[in-house]
């Protein structure tokens, strides 16, 4: 057995010994009347390993080769296999379909630590948790046997097919449509923007099932599965873009594409609810990603202030730089609380609608400002690609845009702040 199937046969064994999501699990009672029972910053042992493992993979398996995987853009498929090997991939999926099972608290650990040390290898990994997670929240037992098994049993991916060339904040704005045709429905239309679009063994689709104009989004689009290699799908070429330049973006075509009616998410007409509901769980890791990023632009400009020397002395002794350095340290600690909140409400079975969108707003912005002050610590080198922080800064501005805009978040904050006002 390889090193890597040893660590993920340690993963199962540290789900077998009992553990499980927080939500199912009550909190001790002994623990009830000490004082911060049920508030607490320390991780479990568990929680602790899955940590150190995706940390390890990180620092000794992604970071020596991220810099080649960002100049080419080439899919970074061994990294792929060595996460799916080692349980760090597809870590939510439930244990009946032979998954981990693990909380999204739990993922957002290893999240974190994966972007550390490639953002570009992350959000690949987390494409999959993108499209599978429509299928966990509501897909039946024999849906989720079949597509979710099968990522357990292969290193395979999968993609969230919801943005089109036309509509991407504006979800209901989408044009793709299925038409029911017997024991089949018909898919027609484009969507673009798939991470993972063309590596995918199969995608959740979202699609315009009631032709009427005037239907209310909450009952005009069914959610489907599709198998990737169904006639009429045709990919696009690989979009060359800013950062996370290894992560495969693609545009995709659905001409006539045949899916069976046993391949709909709940029934016609919920795939809104079930398209925008994936998001409580996929927010917050796409939040915890933004902090890996910027928990390694700090690391990175630390180290770089306590080395380099102007005036005499490392730059790190200059007030301004220290104060730089304490700002980006202050915006990493307070991403990774709203994360870790996001996460423990939605583990606890609560609405995190607040809280995700929270995290995923603040955790993008401070990305972007972080790995931009690192690069200014670095000074010229900063801007040069034989330093990592360049890089970091490019990565950085997509935790802006995917998974719902800066601009977005902060429409649902709203909303859902004054809603607390209105009721
Ligand atoms: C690398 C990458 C990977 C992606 N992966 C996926 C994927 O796997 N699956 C998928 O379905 N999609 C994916 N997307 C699409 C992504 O979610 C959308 O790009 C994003 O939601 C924004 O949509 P848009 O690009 O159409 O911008 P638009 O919606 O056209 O927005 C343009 C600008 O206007 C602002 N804006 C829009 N509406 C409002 C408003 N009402 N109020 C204030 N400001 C507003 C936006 O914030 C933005 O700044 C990906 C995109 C990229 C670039």
């Amino acid at each position: 057995m390889s090193a890597f199937g040893a660590c993920r046969q340690m993963l199962r064994a540290v789900a077998g010994r009992g553990w499980r999501p927080r939500s199912s699990k009550p909190a001790p009672s002994a623990h009830a009347k000490r004082p911060g029972a049920g508030f607490s910053f320390e991780l479990t042992d568990e929680q602790k390993e899955f940590q150190a493992t995706a940390r390890k993979f990180a620092v000794e398996e992604v970071i020596p080769v991220a810099a080649q995987y960002d100049k080419t853009g080439e899919y970074p498929l061994p990294l792929i296999k060595r996460a799916w090997e080692l349980g760090l991939m597809n870590s939510h999926i439930p244990e009946s379909c032979g998954g981990l099972g693990l909380g999204t608290f739990e993922s957002c650990l290893i999240t974190e630590e994966l972007a550390y040390g490639c953002t570009g290898v992350q959000t690949a990994i987390e494409g999959n948790s993108l499209g599978e997670m429509p299928v966990i929240i509501a897909g039946n037992e024999q849906q989720q046997k079949k597509y979710l098994g099968r990522m357990i049993e292969e290193p395979l991916m999968c993609a969230y097919c919801v943005t089109e060339p036309g509509a991407g904040s504006d979800v209901a704005g989408i044009k793709t449509k299925a038409e029911k045709k017997g024991d089949e429905y018909v898919i027609n239309g484009q969507k673009m923007w798939i991470t993972n679009g063309g590596k995918a063994n199969w995608y959740f689709l979202l699609a315009r099932t009631d032709p009427d104009p005037k239907a209310p989004a909450g009952k005009a689009f069914t959610g489907f599965i599709v198998e990737a290699n169904s006639p009429g799908i045709q990919v696009g070429r690989k979009e060359m873009n800013m950062g996370q330049r290894c992560s495969d973006t693609r545009g995709i075509v659905f001409e006539d594409v045949r899916v069976p009616k046993e391949n709909v998410l709940l029934g016609e007409g919920a795939g809104f609810k079930i398209a925008m509901g994936a998001f409580d769980k996929t927010r917050p890791p796409v939040a915890a990603g933004a902090v890996g990023l910027a928990k390694r632009a700090l690391d990175e400009a630390t180290k770089y202030a306590l080395e380099r020397k102007t005036f005499g002395k490392p730059i790190v002794e200059h007030q301004a730089v220290s104060f730089m350095l304490a700002e980006m340290a202050m915006k990493v600690e307070l991403a990774r609380m709203a994360y870790q909140r996001a996460a423990w409400e939605v583990d606890a079975g609560r609405r995190n609608t607040y809280y995700a969108s929270i995290a995923k707003a603040f955790a993008g912005d401070i990305a972007n400002q972080v790995a931009t002050d690192a690069v200014q610590i670095f000074g010229g080198n900063g801007f040069n690609t034989e330093y990592p922080v360049e890089k970091l800064m490019r990565d950085a501005k997509i935790y802006q845009i995917y998974e719902g805009t800066a601009q977005i978040q902060r429409m649902i904050i709203a909303r859902e702040h004054i809603g607390k006002y209105k009721a």
